[in-house]
């Protein structure tokens, strides 16, 4: 995923890519990756080139709360600073050092990051999920397994008990 440097006139130039998904090595994460749309705005100065990125990413995910698989959605931006000079450093991490003579950029690194910075910490299909019923584990989303509603009430449990009792008796 390497943005070519040299050939480009100074100013902002626009490129929108495809990344390579098995480059980034999601699947170390445990990650199943299914796309990974860049844009990519690359201001090019006389000293410094900014790289403002966009993703997009079809992440497959498991539900936590009803445990289905499903196609998550991934947006992120971020900012890279390249400076030719030490000095324009700051101490921000999304600054790098262009090395003199450098041909190209690579955005794989960053496109990484940002990625597994962005995952939310709790997947959900949806932000309707009832998820699993906590007595049968039925799918609430699927079928209405009606456990809550047959519930029956502990007082009624024990007058059942005795009910019970004494008819097995008789
Ligand atoms: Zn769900
Ligand atoms: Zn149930």
């Amino acid at each position: 995923m390497k943005v070519n440097i040299q050939s480009l006139q100074n100013g902002v130039n626009a490129f929108e890519f495809d990344a390579p998904v098995e480059e980034l090595l999601f699947d170390s994460q445990g990650l199943n990756v299914n796309s990974v749309a860049v844009k990519s705005l690359v201001d090019k100065g006389e000293q410094n080139i900014v790289v403002s990125s966009h993703i997009k990413a079809c992440v497959e995910m498991t539900c936590d709360s009803c445990l289905e698989a499903f196609d998550g959605r991934v947006e992120d931006s971020f900012t890279i600073l390249y400076a030719s000079e030490k000095e324009s450093l700051g101490d921000d991490e999304m600054t790098r050092l262009l090395a003199s003579g450098t041909h190209s950029i690579d955005l794989t690194e960053g496109v990484r990051e940002s990625m597994l910075l962005s995952l939310p910490m709790r997947y959900k299909c949806s932000d309707a999920c009832k998820g699993l019923c906590d007595q049968c584990g039925a799918d609430l989303n699927k079928t209405a397994c009606g456990c809550t509603q047959e519930r029956v009430d502990p007082r009624w449990q024990g007058l059942e008990k005795l009910f019970g009792g004494e008819s097995g008796n008789g």
